[in-house]
C-alpha cells in the first residue's frame, strides 16, 4: 500500500537539514522501488508569511491523512513578537494535539569517536544509548484548571498534574515494548515521593510488568535521574517518564552526546502515525551558512522508516551509514575539532556513497 509522507521544512536550518533529508530519501525511493506519496509544505514562520497562519488548514489535513510527517524546525527572532497564535511554535503544538502524539522518543547516543565532543569524562560517557520515552500529551502542561488569579490577595497562580489510568497505560506499553526491542531494562521515573499522581503512576506501570517478564523494570524519583544520567548514564536502557520530567531529562541526555545536531526524535500516536524531526530548533545563528549538521534529520528520516512506513531494514541502512560516516572521519563544523569541516550540502552524497558501497 502507497504510503504518504509529508515535509514540512519550516524555518531557519529547517530548511537546510530537510533538503538533505529529502535526498537520501530520493535516493531511497529510486534504489528500492518503495511505493511512497511525497508532498512538501509550508509551516512555522514560512508559512505566516506567505500564507497568514503558522499551520494552514490544508497543511493540517494533509498532515492527518499522512503515514510520516518529516518536520524540520521552526521559529526565529523575526517572528517572535507575534501573538500566541500566530507564533511558528503553534504549528508544533497544534500537530501534537491534532494528530494525538502521544509518545514522544528520544534516542541518546554517542559515537565514540566523538566523545570528546561531550561535556562529560569520556570513561564515563563512552558507549551511551539511551531512549527517553516522554509523554507528550497529558500532565500538567495540559492539566485543567490551570490560572494565574490576580483579583485575590495574594495574588496566585497554579496548574494541575493529572494522569488517568489509560494514558500512564499507553506511553508504559511503549516504554515496556521498546525495552523489549533493545536490552531489556526499562526505568519509570517519577516522584512517588511527594506525589499522588506520581503514586498512581508507579502502581500501574508495576502492574504492568507482570505482562512484560522478560524486561527488568525500576524505579526512580526525577531529582535522582537527573543526577544519575550526569554520573552514571549507561546504568540506562530505556526510561518512561511523564511530559514534564521527560521534558527535562531528555534534554540533559541530549547534552550529554555532545552535539544537538545528531540527536533525532520521534512523536507517535497510537496508529503508528509519526512526526519525525530533529531535536534542535531553527537555529538562527547559523541558518543559511550551509554549515548546519543535518544527521539529526536523517536520522529522524531512519525512524520513520522503521516506526511508521514499515521499512525498518533502510532504517538500519541509514544509521549504519552515519556511523561508517563519522568512523571515517567527517565532521560537520559543529563536531569538528579543527578548521576542517564538511558543509550541509555535502553530506547527503557522502552517506548515499556509503550505502551504496555497504
Ligand atoms: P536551537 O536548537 O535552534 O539552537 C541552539 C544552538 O545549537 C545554536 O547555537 C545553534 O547554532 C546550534 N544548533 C542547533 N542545531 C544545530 C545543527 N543541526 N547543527 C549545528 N548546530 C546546531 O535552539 P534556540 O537557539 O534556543 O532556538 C532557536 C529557534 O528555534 C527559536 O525560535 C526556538 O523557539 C526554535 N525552536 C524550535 C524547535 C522546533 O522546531 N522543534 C525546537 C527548539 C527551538
Amino acid at each position: 500500500m502507497t504510503k504518504k509522507i509529508l515535509i514540512l521544512p519550516g524555518d531557519g536550518i529547517g530548511q537546510e537539514v530537510t533538503k538533505s533529508s529529502n535526498e537520501i530519501l530520493d535516493y531511497l525511493i529510486a534504489e528500492y522501488s518503495l511505493d511512497f506519496e511525497i508532498k512538501a509544505m509550508d509551516v512555522g514562520g514560512t508559512a505566516y508569511d506567505l500564507h497568514g497562519s503558522p499551520i494552514p488548514a490544508d497543511v493540517l489535513s494533509c498532515a492527518k491523512d499522512s503515514d510520516a510527517i518529516l518536520f524540520g524546525a521552526v521559529g526565529g527572532p523575526k517572528w517572535e513578537n507575534l501573538s500566541w497564535d500566530d507564533r511558528p511554535e503553534q504549528a508544533l503544538l497544534t500537530l501534537r494535539k491534532e494528530l494525538e502524539l502521544f509518545a514522544n522518543l528520544r534516542p541518546a547516543f554517542l559515537f565514540n569517536e566523538l566523545a570528546s565532543a561531550s561535556p562529560i569524562k569520556n570513561n564515563i560517557i563512552e558507549g551511551l544509548d539511551i531512549l527517553i520515552v516522554r509523554e507528550l500529551t497529558g500532565g500538567v502542561y495540559f492539566g485543567e484548571p490551570r490560572a494565574i488569579v490576580k483579583d485575590e490577595i495574594p495574588n496566585y497562580a497554579f496548574n494541575t498534574m493529572i494522569y488517568n489510568e489509560n494514558e500512564i497505560r499507553r506511553i508504559a506499553k511503549i516504554g515496556f515494548e521498546s525495552a523489549r526491542k533493545r536490552k531489556g531494562k526499562l526505568c519509570s521515573v517519577e516522584k512517588a515521593n511527594v506525589l499522588e499522581v506520581s503514586k498512581f503512576w508507579r502502581e500501574i506501570v508495576t502492574d504492568m510488568s507482570k505482562d512484560y517478564p522478560d524486561v527488568e523494570l525500576s524505579h526512580q524519583l526525577a531529582d535522582n535521574t537527573a543526577m544519575q544520567l550526569v554520573l552514571n548514564p549507561n546504568q540506562y536502557d530505556v526510561i518512561v517518564s511523564s511530559n514534564l520530567f521527560g521534558d527535562i531529562l531528555s534534554d540533559i541526555a541530549a547534552t550529554l552526546s555532545g552535539s544537538i545536531g545528531m540527536l533525532p526524535s520521534a512523536s507517535l500516536n497510537s496508529s503508528s502515525q509519526g512526526m519525525y524531526e530533529p531535536c534542535h530548533g531553527s537555529a538562527p545563528d547559523i541558518a543559511g551558512q550551509n554549515i548546519a549538521n543535518p544527521i539529526a534529520m536523517i536520522a529522524s528520516l531512519a525512524m520513520a522508516l522503521r516506526y511508521s512506513l514499515s521499512q525498518p531494514d533502510l532504517a538500519d541502512k541509514i544509521e549504519n551509514a552515519i556511523k561508517v560516516f563519522v568512523e571515517n572521519g567527517n565532521r560537520t563544523k559543529d563536531i569538528s575539532t579543527s578548521n576542517e569541516f564538511i558543509n550541509t550540502s555535502d553530506v547527503s552524497s557522502k552517506l548515499i556513497e556509503i550505502m551504496k558501497n555497504g
